[in-house]
């Protein structure tokens, strides 16, 4: 007989004391109805400086099916999200905002591709309750990355999505610092499905996200997968010595046969400060990545766990046979530094 089905929901939070109650409420009510179970929730508090943390224990006193984790500090959002994978026992996982922006009420439409035999269903944004010019900003920026990626990018997919265990596994062995989750979900492969979801709008409280912290996000994706930038500095860089050789043959045929020099000391001048500026352009491009290298070698944890409540899970049949399973705090330890201790 095969063991019953079990899902775990895997949620970050930051400063979410506002919509945690009514979160909780509604995911509660939306995995009572999936069939199998206990179910599991896995909240991470990434360094919140309300009262969350409050609630949170509070919650999991309550209901032996929370597992919280309180991290050191605040981390960021794919830190927190990758704790949370670490943290998850359940056959499937949900991986979901906690502001009610992915409605809860979606997760039983994943769990039936699941059982279909999909380990990965992401939501596509059918639709998402956001400025114009934020929508537009979304718009472009999954489209020039699918343009760049040498990797197919589904398209307006965000984090929210159902994980099989074998997909959390192997995200897990993924050590990469600069995570995009949405990509390497994608990198792992196996059959992956998308189906349209509605975004809300955020319950309540402000988006963490501020523009720069959006923008980093961004820049992360095309970082993580692409090198198109360092093979555009190629292009360029080419195309400009095709230009000048034209240019020194023009010069010389000029001054042989027409007896007269190129003139123009405005155009030298444009001309050298246009090509300054490409220059340091992709010095900066080629500083991103050498700074990406940097972050990557010094190998620092993604995350510290400072805390946690009702782990590991009392009822585990399946808990993942890894060395980080019944110690969180090893979890956020490289390999490097565990061994070097
Ligand atoms: N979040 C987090 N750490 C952060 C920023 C955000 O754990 O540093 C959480 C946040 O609580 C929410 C999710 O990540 O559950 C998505 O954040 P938010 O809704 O602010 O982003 P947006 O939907 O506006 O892009
Ligand atoms: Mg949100």
């Amino acid at each position: 007989m095969s063991l019953p089905f079990r899902l775990s929901v895997a949620v970050p939070l930051y400063n979410e004391e506002s919509v945690l109650p009514e979160f909780l409420r509604r995911t509660r009510a939306v995995i009572d109805t999936v069939a199998g179970g206990p179910h599991q929730m896995v909240l991470v508090d990434d360094g919140s400086v309300d009262r969350t943390w409050a609630l949170l224990e509070e919650a999991a006193a309550a209901d032996s099916r929370l597992v919280v984790v309180g991290l050191s500090r605040n981390f960021g959002h794919q830190a927190a999200l990758t704790a949370a994978l670490d943290h998850c026992s359940g056959d499937a996982v949900v991986v979901m905002d906690a502001d009610l922006q992915d409605v809860p009420e979606a997760i039983p439409l994943f769990v039936e591709k699941f059982q279909q035999g999909y380990d990965v269903v992401y939501a596509t944004r059918a639709s998402r309750k956001e400025a114009w010019w934020l929508k537009l900003c979304y718009f472009l920026f999954y489209r020039v990355l699918a343009m760049l990626s040498e990797m197919r990018l589904p398209l307006d997919a965000g984090d929210f999505a159902l994980l099989s265990r074998r997909v959390v596994e192997q995200l897990r062995r993924l050590p990469e610092h600069h995570r995009y989750l949405r990509g390497l979900r994608s990198w792992v492969g196996f059959p992956q499905i998308g189906i349209p979801v509605d975004r809300a709008e955020r319950h309540s409280g402000k988006s963490k996200y501020s523009i720069g912290k959006l923008l980093r996000l961004a820049s992360d994706g095309i970082f993580a997968f692409s090198i198109v930038p360092l093979r555009a500095a190629i292009l360029t860089g080419a195309l400009a010595t095709a230009l000048s050789v034209l240019f020194a043959i023009y010069s010389v045929y000029a001054r042989l046969f027409l007896k007269r020099s190129p003139q123009g000391f405005t155009a030298l001048v444009l001309l050298i400060t246009f090509l300054s500026g490409i220059l340091l352009f992709f010095m900066g491009i080629i500083g991103e990545y050498v700074g990406r290298l940097y972050e990557e070698v010094k190998a620092r944890p993604l995350y510290i766990v400072g805390k946690t409540v009702g782990w590991p899970p009392a009822h585990s049949p399946a808990l993942p046979a890894t060395e980080f399973a019944t110690e969180p705090i090893e979890a956020s330890r490289s390999a490097a530094q565990v061994k070097n201790k």
